[in-house]
């Protein structure tokens, strides 16, 4: 009371006409706190274990099948308040909440991506050199070659065998697995393989080869006495032979788990923030809310990070034939009219983070347009690069609608967009998903260190992603 009566007149008018946004961390009480950190545990408890697209989806179809979600294609019909999931390829799931309203009126929809940057194992993988076996990798999504060695690393995937059995593979994950390194060249003898050259260009696409074995088999009639061994060890272990690895998908991720950065706890450090920290935040979201009037679908989607392509990226119909579904399991039969009108009369939070400042390099950022940590969830206009290319620029309508949204609800928010003009870009789901004619914007945490195995979050925003989510749901 006594700061408020020393305020000027012009003060006054500052605050009411000027935008700011706001530090959490100050605004907030030891109350709010217990519960940013409090799911702050739930959050690294899922990011350590789903470190795939399909461990991803995996966990969320367990999570929803336990709160009694039911396999929308075995619902024969469907009324307001059923809760029903829907799978495509065991890597994009949905889970739907139908709204008392005809779904004519729009789906409300929050759309976030499972995948993240990492090391496909090559089709061909295993290869021999200086009596150290390898695996041979292949680069998937935007990574900085130098940062993926000398660190633990995991392999996770399936491989499908002769007899067309799925066999699933996870080593370095638990505590007690070995892990696998890729190891980097020692300073004394790199002056001109690494130091003379740029940085992109000074670790080979094709140096990226996990070292995976060194015991030989004991004959000396075999050529590649290691590789032979690591392979019966994979026979015995797993069933599989070489020609197996050309029908299977190994990921290299970080094996490290997710852990509290900083003295006093307020941040998350680990891999794959982008996007699981959205994937997350909209299954919770979803979960938690009660009756709606309009319907709510939580979409996860794959091959977001090279370009949302194939049948389980953004630009896939998986979307456009689920809602057709919903419809027709309501309804009885599927219009076609019905279908785009439900689709145009959508609204879209394209759940996908944000670059948060590093104070390191703050010369990248428009510091007026960007996202500082701790902030609060981040609304993004228009992402893209030069002139706005590829953007989906959502349009000021929708822009006031959800800023009003969240300022009525008290969720903490601000704008950020991506870097200063011309300094690089990216792009995100929105203008896939605006290509049905549907309401288009990004809103996501923002992230520091993104694409590198370990990126940094903010437990506050973790909180009010998941907080802005669930009002979109409920109001929007
Ligand atoms: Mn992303
Ligand atoms: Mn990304």
């Amino acid at each position: 009371m006594d700061r408020e009566e020393k305020k000027s007149d012009y003060q006054k008018l500052e605050e009411r006409l000027s935008y700011s946004s706001k530090n959490i961390w100050k605004e907030e009480g030891e109350t709010a706190v217990k519960k940013f950190f409090d799911y702050g545990e739930e959050y690294k408890d899922f990011l350590g274990r789903a470190k795939s697209e399909r461990l991803i989806v995996k966990w969320i179809l367990e999570k929803a099948e336990k709160r009694g979600y039911r396999n929308l294609d075995d619902s024969q019909e469907i009324k307001p308040g059923d809760n029903l999931y829907a799978l495509n390829r065991k890597k994009n799931i949905a889970l739907i909440k139908i709204g008392k309203n005809p779904i004519e009126d729009g789906v409300n929809f929050i759309v976030a991506h499972a995948d993240a940057p990492r090391l496909d194992l090559k089709q061909v993988p295993l290869a021999e050199e200086v009596e150290i076996a390898l695996l041979k990798t292949h680069y998937y999504g935007g990574i900085k070659k130098y940062q993926w060695l000398n660190i633990p690393l995991a392999i996770t995937g399936i491989v499908v065998t002769k007899d067309n059995k799925s066999v699933e593979i996870q080593i370095g994950l638990d505590e007690n697995d070995p892990v696998f390194v890729i190891p980097d060249l020692l300073p004394h003898l790199s002056k001109k393989v690494q130091s003379e050259k740029k940085v992109n260009e000074f670790i080979a696409g094709e140096t990226l080869n996990l070292v995976f074995g060194n015991i030989p088999v004991k004959d000396d009639k075999v050529k590649e006495k290691v590789k032979l061994a690591v392979l019966e060890k994979l026979n015995n272990e797993y069933g599989i032979c070489e020609e197996d690895f050309i029908s299977a998908e190994l990921e290299v991720v970080p094996a490290f788990k997710p852990r509290d950065v900083g003295i006093d706890r307020s941040l998350i450090g680990g891999y794959g923030h982008d996007d699981r920290v959205s994937t997350f935040a909209a299954v919770t979201s979803i979960f938690d809310i009660s009756t709606i009037e309009k319907t709510a679908v939580t979409l996860i989607v794959d091959k977001e990070e090279i370009g949302s392509e194939g049948p389980t990226g953004a630009k896939s119909l998986f979307v456009f034939n689920l809602v057709g579904t919903i419809i027709e399991k309501i309804r009885g039969s599927c219009p076609g009219n019905a279908l785009r009108q439900t689709m145009q009369r959508s609204v879209c939070i394209s759940a996908d983070v944000n670059a948060g400042i590093n104070p390191m390099y703050k010369s990248v950022h428009d510091e007026k347009n960007a996202a500082i940590l701790s902030h609060g969830v981040v609304i993004t206009k228009y992402t893209g690069s030069g002139g706005k290319y590829s953007a989906n620029d959502a349009d000021a309508e929708l822009m006031g609608k959800i800023r009003n949204l969240f300022n009525e609800n008290g969720i903490y928010w601000q704008y950020g967009g991506m870097g200063k003009i011309d300094e690089g870009g990216g792009g995100t789901i929105a203008k896939y998903l605006a290509s049905y004619n549907a309401s288009v914007v990004d809103c996501g945490v923002p992230v520091i260190g993104m694409h590198s195995p370990y990126e940094l979050i903010s437990k506050a925003d973790l909180y009010y992603a998941y907080r802005a989510y669930k009002v979109f749901f409920e109001k929007a």
